[in-house]
C-alpha cells in the first residue's frame, strides 16, 4: 500500500510517500511560499536527481495537484499514475480532548477539526486546507489525521489541569494539551527496543528539542506530563518562544510599554527564547559557534536553555518516582553534543554517567551516550513522525477493510 503524508502549514505543505509493504520512502518535498507568485517545490525521489521548481502556486489545491503531477512526472515520477496511492495521512496539531488516537477522516471529525481553530489558530485551519485540498484532487481517497496531542491525552487530571477557576475549563477547555506526541511516542517505542526492554516496565524523559521543544514523563508507555500546555509556548525555553515565565508579566509588560495583546502575543512567540536572550539566533547551531567564540550573550542563553530543560527532566523524575531513560531528539537533540554534554554532567546525581567519546560521535545512528554502568542510560534516538503517520493510516485502513 502506497501512503502519502502531508503536513500542511498556512504557507508550506511538506509530503512523504510511502511504500508499506517495507516502509520505504519513494519520494518527499515540500511546497514553500503558497499564495506567491514565486513558490518553491523541492521534490526528492528515491534514486533520482533532486527537482526544484519555482513558480505560481496560489492555494493548497494547486500545490496538492502540483505535488501529484510530480510524483507521476515522465521523468522524475516515482509512480505510473496517482491511483497508486491508497490512503492520505494527515499531521493534525490539536485535537483537543475529543481525539486521543489517529482517526480516518469524515463529517464528523471535520465538523470536530473546525471546532478546534479557536484553541490551535495558526495550525488547524492550515491542516484544514490540506485535507480539502486532497479531497478536491482525489475526491474518494481515504484520508486519516494523526494529531500531535493525542499521545498525551493519558495525563491525569492533576497533570492537565492548571490550578485557575475550574469554569475556565468547563466551559473553554482550557486545560494542558502537549504537542510534538507523534515524536515522543515514536522515540519511546524505539528506546524501548533499543534497551531490550518492555515500554510498560520503563520510565523515560522524552526531549523533542528542535525549534519548538518540549519534553514528556513517560510512564509504562503512557504520557504522564509533557512540558507544553494549552499551546506551545509552555513549558521549555524554545528557539523564539520563551516557555514558562510568569504570567503577571503579560499585564505588567503591556502597561509598561503600551503593548497590544497581539504585541505582546507576538514578543513571547517570536521574539524571546535563544534569539531574544542572544541577541543573534534562535538556530542553535548558530548560539553554540558563537558560544565557543567567546560571546556572552550566546553562552547565557544557552545557559538558560540547558537549565531550564535540565529542571524538567528532574522534576519528571520526581513525576515518576525515577528515571529509567532520557531520551534527545529533534534537530538540537540529535545534533547538539554540546547541549547533551551539557545536561548530561548536570545530571549525576541521578545516575547519569556520560561517555564523552558516544556523546560526540557524529552519527545518525540510534544510539546511548552513556557509559554501560551507567544506572540511567541517555540516548540518542532520531525522531521520525512521518512513519508514524504513515503507520497509523495504514493500520486504520486495514482494520477498516478488516470490519467491511
Ligand atoms: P527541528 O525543528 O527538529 O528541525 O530542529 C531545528 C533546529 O535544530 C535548528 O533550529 C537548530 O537550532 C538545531 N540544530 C540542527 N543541527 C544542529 C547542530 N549540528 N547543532 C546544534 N543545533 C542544531
Amino acid at each position: 500500500m502506497n501512503i502519502l503524508v502531508i503536513n500542511a502549514g498556512s504557507s508550506s505543505l511538506k509530503f512523504q510517500l510511502y511504500d508499506m509493504t517495507d516502509e520505504s520512502v519513494l519520494a518527499k518535498g515540500k511546497v514553500e511560499r503558497i499564495g506567491m507568485e514565486s513558490a518553491i517545490l523541492s521534490y526528492e525521489p528515491a534514486g533520482k536527481p533532486e527537482v526544484r521548481e519555482v513558480r505560481e502556486i496560489l492555494e493548497h489545491t494547486t500545490a496538492i495537484r502540483k505535488v501529484l503531477d510530480i510524483l507521476v512526472h515522465k521523468e522524475f515520477g516515482v509512480l505510473k499514475s496517482a491511483s497508486e496511492i491508497q490512503a492520505v495521512g494527515h499531521r493534525v496539531v490539536h485535537g483537543g480532548e475529543s481525539f486521543s488516537s489517529s482517526v480516518l477522516i469524515g463529517d464528523e471529525v471535520k465538523r470536530e477539526i473546525r471546532r478546534l481553530f479557536d484553541l490551535a489558530p495558526l495550525h488547524n485551519p492550515a491542516h484544514m486546507l490540506g485535507i480539502q485540498a486532497v479531497e478536491a484532487n482525489m475526491p474518494d481517497i481515504p484520508q486519516a489525521v494523526v494529531f500531535d496531542t493525542a499521545f498525551h491525552q493519558t495525563m491525569p487530571p492533576f497533570a492537565y489541569l492548571y490550578p485557575i477557576p475550574m469554569v475556565l475549563y468547563k466551559k473553554h477547555k482550557i486545560r494542558r494539551y502537549g504537542f510534538h506526541g507523534t515524536s515522543h511516542a515514536y522515540v519511546s517505542e524505539r528506546a524501548a527496543a533499543f534497551l531490550g526492554k518492555p515500554l510498560k516496565e520503563l520510565k523515560l524523559v522524552t526531549c523533542h528539542i528542535g525549534n519548538g521543544a518540549s519534553c514528556a514523563a513517560v510512564m509504562e508507555g503512557r504520557s504522564v506530563d509533557t512540558s507544553m500546555g494549552l499551546t506551545p509556548l509552555e513549558g521549555l525555553m524554545m528557539g523564539t518562544r520563551s516557555g514558562d515565565i510568569d504570567p503577571a508579566i503579560v499585564p505588567f509588560a503591556m502597561s509598561k510599554e503600551d503593548l497590544t495583546l497581539a504585541e505582546v502575543n507576538s514578543m513571547l512567540n517570536k521574539h524571546s527564547g535563544l534569539l531574544a536572550i542572544s541577541g543573534l539566533s534562535s538556530d542553535m547551531r548558530e548560539i553554540t559557534e558563537a558560544r565557543e567564540a567567546g560571546d556572552r550573550n550566546a553562552a547565557l542563553a544557552f545557559d538558560m536553555y540547558e537549565y531550564r530543560l535540565r529542571k524538567f527532566i528532574g522534576s519528571y523524575a520526581a513525576a515518576m518516582n525515577g528515571i529509567d531513560a532520557i531520551v534527545f531528539t529533534a534537530g538540537v537533540g540529535e545534533n547538539s553534543a554540546a547541549l547533551r554534554a551539557a545536561v548530561c554532567r548536570n545530571l549525576s546525581f541521578l545516575g547519569v554517567k556520560l561517555d564523552d567519546a558516544a556523546n560526540e560521535a557524529r552519527s545518525s545512528e540510534e544510539r546511548a551516550i552513556t557509559t554501560p554502568d551507567s544506572p540511567v542510560a541517555s540516548l540518542v534516538i532520531p525522531t521520525n513522525e512521518e512513519l508514524v503517520i504513515a503507520r497509523d493510516t495504514h493500520q486504520l485502513i486495514l482494520n477498516r477493510d478488516h470490519v467491511v
